[in-house]
């Protein structure tokens, strides 16, 4: 009996790795020809800044108008793009794409703050020659180095070579900013700090989470903020979602956020409207957004 079962519990599970493979699978073809078809979005979220109140920056974060499944986030399609190589002109089309909307912007007459691009380790490993792919995109939408950030996270660092390094401080000489992403969740976090020029620390969700409740938190936020200060970066806190996690992380002397409690990632078209609010003494102008993009 009990044999009967854990077989049957293995052929389930079998029949639900066959499924999930068999989805990957599927997706792996469907992303193959999304670019060409078009299906893909930048969505953007502000991010604030705490003293002034107002957006001083939007982050690009990529979504899947999927023809039969509806919007997909980056969580399920990014992972398997970077193992199918097609990160490389995903990766690209979001440069391109940040670069033209900020002409689009432009011409219509709002001035978008910095936009934020996320690269991803697969992409940058891929090409050693990410620094030409930017600069041919801000050279075709005429759009200044400065209003571009990039954001790499610590597996994008933890595997650059000699020749990325290269390719990295290229970028910064042409004057792109340089973020770094998901702070303090990597294996080495300080040691990147030294050998790579950012302008401004991520600190990841994680820490954010707790940090109006729980002591540790609190303590290696204020750790962080110090370091970037003595750095010369600034510091960002992702993922903030309440007043109090606000008000702490201005006590704590956090010089940015970002999350829901401002604004939830939104189509470009959202964007004007939104630039004109501002966080006011701890409320969101913008409202608290539907859980869900
Ligand atoms: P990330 O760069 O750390 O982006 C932040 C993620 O947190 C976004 O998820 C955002 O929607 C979510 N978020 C923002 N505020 C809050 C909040 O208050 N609460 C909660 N629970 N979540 C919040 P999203 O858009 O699903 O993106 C997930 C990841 O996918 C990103 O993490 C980034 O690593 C990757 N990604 C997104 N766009 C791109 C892209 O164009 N290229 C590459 N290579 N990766 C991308
Ligand atoms: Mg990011
Ligand atoms: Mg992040
Ligand atoms: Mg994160």
């Amino acid at each position: 009996r009990a044999k009967d079962e854990g077989r049957n519990q293995f052929r389930f599970h079998m029949a639900e790795l066959d499924r999930q493979l068999r989805e990957r699978m599927m997706l792996a073809a469907d992303l193959h020809l999304a670019i060409e078809r078009q299906e893909f979005e930048l969505y953007y979220q502000p991010q604030v800044e705490l003293e002034s109140g107002r957006i001083v920056g939007l982050e690009a974060l990529i979504r899947w108008n999927h023809p039969t499944r509806g919007l997909l986030l980056p969580t399920v399609f990014i992972p398997i793009a970077e193992t199918t190589g097609s990160i490389l002109p995903i990766g690209k089309w979001a440069i391109e794409q940040a670069c033209r909307q900020i002409r689009l912007w432009r011409d219509q007459g709002v001035v978008p703050p910095l936009v934020a691009v996320n690269i991803s380790a697969a992409q940058f490993k891929g090409e050693s020659d990410l620094d030409r792919i930017v600069a041919n995109s801000l050279a075709r939408f005429g759009v200044a180095p400065c209003a571009l950030e990039l954001e790499l996270t610590e597996s994008v660092l933890m595997e650059t070579t000699q020749k990325h390094k290269g390719s990295l401080e290229r970028l910064r000489q042409l004057g792109v900013r340089l973020a770094i992403d998901d702070f303090g969740t990597g294996y080495s976090s300080m040691s990147y700090l030294r050998r790579f020029p950012f302008d401004r620390i991520k600190i990841d969700k994680s820490f954010i989470d707790d940090v109006a409740t729980q002591n540790e938190s609190i303590k290696i936020v204020r750790a962080i903020v110090t370091l970037a200060e003595g750095l010369g970066m600034s510091t960002i806190a992702e993922g903030v979602e309440s007043a109090d996690q606000v008000d702490k992380l201005r006590e704590l002397g956090c010089d940015q956020i970002q999350g829901f409690f401002f604004s939830n990632p939104r189509p470009a078209g959202e964007i004007a409207g939104l630039l004109a609010q501002k966080l006011e003494g701890g409320h969101s102008a913008a409202g608290y957004p539907p859980p869900n993009d």
